[in-house]
């Protein structure tokens, strides 16, 4: 327990200042608007400074939590940045999406037991929302001009992908000294950061802002540039004279349902909707991105990717959007937030519904949706109940359907680079914890590794991935 003030017993979290329900849904401005320095003060006394450290345990790159807490509480707001930096290159970034619940927030020990008097679960400290509270600060006070670029060590290193793998790799190497490119495939730097989940959970100022950062520590970023197609891995070894590769291009390639209709005029992939919405701006008025204006959408899956779709196309005008879910609420693989906030701005959850078919019109356009309505067996591998066939049909009228089923890594990489492995699913195999692929200094980290995962998984990926290259090529010299 900290000295120098009162803690705060309160059972529950400060709320977190948020736009209207239904308001938000109408626009693309952020939901969740940011604690004050008052708010974040007062839920850092919340911090009991447990000896044992739970929530850091729980925290993937185990960032000194109540120690940076407790200078959130002395208004040291810096200061806590800097404890924050020590472990997490993308702080603004991580409070806002991390799924703290099942991580750091998930065992603290503020979370434990019910509060007597509303016979509600006590809340954990709001450590995400503390985190993004340093971050927006500290962001909001320093410029990249004010970072000092380290000496050069005269060492190459290239990066695939610019998503929170290889952005966490390359500032990491570009503080020792290393001339890191990073080689990005679409026109803009920051992966599913600024392709898929949208301004109104992520605003892309803040993605700008960290790429603005790494740029300033003197790292490249060259967009356009599909490796595999303009230059290939090993060019990039032979010609260009790298001396290591850090593979982070992510898990980017859409699965398809595989049923009747899927070729109809009207069907998306999220990967597709969300690029077109996020990273082509097809929301704003003077947008030249075509998308269609759908009056009653289907989305197909339960989770983060499909609850995103979902509230994309509310915002776009959508007047009816439902989730379409073959298991029930309790599977359902979402942050629960972002289930709560979908709810509140009114997406329709159609649990316990499997499609079966899309129905197109004599245009060939969708017209409604067939779907079996399912109920719940056992559990099956995955640990949750599996959704059991009913023999019952019904059809939803909808003009457009998005599926949101899940992703593997695209196969381009693979099938250019000689002697790159990957494991049935497409995924790069890697032999060492700093991600060693099949082929000698090429290294791969995040969603190209693991299949689709989180955002502090891969910025994880990314800094094992320069410590090891950074061993490797100091070992060498
Ligand atoms: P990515 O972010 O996918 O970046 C890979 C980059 O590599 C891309 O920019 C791609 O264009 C580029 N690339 C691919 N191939 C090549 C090539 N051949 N040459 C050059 N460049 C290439 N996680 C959370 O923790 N919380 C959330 O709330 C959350 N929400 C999500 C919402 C959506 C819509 C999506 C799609 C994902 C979400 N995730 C979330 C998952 C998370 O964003 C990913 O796990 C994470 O971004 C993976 O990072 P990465 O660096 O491995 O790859
Ligand atoms: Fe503070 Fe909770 Fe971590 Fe304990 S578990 S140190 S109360 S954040």
């Amino acid at each position: 327990m900290y000295k120098e003030y009162k803690p705060n017993m309160a059972p529950f979290k400060n709320p977190m200042p948020e736009q209207e329900p239904l308001v938000r849904a109408h626009n693309f401005k952020e939901v969740a608007e940011g604690y004050t320095a008052e708010m974040a003060m007062d839920e850092a006394k919340r911090c009991l400074g447990c000896p044992t450290k739970p929530c850091v345990a729980h925290c993937p790159v185990n960032i000194n939590i109540p120690d940076f807490i407790h200078e959130v509480a002395l208004g040291n707001f810096e200061k806590a940045y800097e404890i924050i930096s020590q472990s997490s290159a993308l702080p603004a970034v991580c409070g806002r999406v991390c799924p703290q619940e099942t991580q750091c927030e998930g065992k603290c020990t503020r979370g434990i037991g019910v509060d007597p008097k509303t016979k509600q679960p006590k809340e954990p400290v709001a450590i995400g929302r503390l985190e993004r509270f340093v971050a927006d600060y500290h962001n909001a006070h320093s410029k990249p001009e004010d970072i000092v670029r380290p000496e050069s060590n005269g060492h190459k290193v290239a990066v695939i992908g610019s998503g929170p793998s290889g952005l966490t790799c390359a500032g990491d190497l570009a503080k020792k000294g290393y001339d890191v490119t990073i080689f990005e495939a679409l026109h803009l730097a920051g992966g599913v950061l600024v392709y898929g989940i949208p301004e109104f959970r992520l605003p892309k100022s803040i993605v700008q802002k960290e790429v603005d950062n790494l740029k300033a520590l003197g790292v490249k970023v060259e967009t356009n540039m599909v490796i595999g197609r303009v230059i290939t891995i090993d060019e990039l070894l032979a010609e260009y004279h790298f001396e290591a590769v850090f593979i982070g291009s992510g898990a980017g390639l859409p699965r398809f349902l595989g049923i009747p209709g899927e070729n109809l005029n009207g069907v998306y992939s999220a990967n597709e909707f969300l690029t077109r919405t996020n990273l082509m701006k097809a929301y704003l008025a003077d947008s030249n991105t075509p998308i269609q204006k759908a009056k009653n959408v289907a989305v197909v899956g339960g989770g983060n990717v499909a609850m995103d779709a979902a509230r994309s196309a509310l915002r776009l005008g959508a007047e009816h959007v439902y989730i379409i879910y073959r298991r029930s609420l309790e599977e359902l693989p979402a942050r629960k937030e972002e289930v709560h906030h979908a709810m509140q701005e009114g997406v329709d959850f159609q649990l316990l519904n499997n499609p079966v078919e899309i129905i197109g019109d004599e245009n060939n356009n969708v017209k409604a949706m067939k779907v079996e309505v399912m109920k719940l067996g056992e559990p099956d591998a995955s640990g949750r109940r599996k959704p059991i066939s009913t023999g019952e049909f019904k059809e939803i009228e909808v003009d457009c359907v998005i599926c949101s089923i899940g992703t593997s890594p695209n196969p381009l990489l693979r099938q250019t680079t000689k002697g790159l492995e990957t494991n049935p699913h497409g995924c790069i195999i890697t032999k060492t914890e700093g991600g060693l692929t099949t082929r000698d200094h090429v290294y791969a980290g995040g969603d190209a590794v693991t299949g689709a995962a989180t955002v502090i998984l891969a910025m994880g990926a990314g800094k094992h991935a320069a410590k090891a290259i950074d061993e490797e090529i100091m070992g060498a010299n």
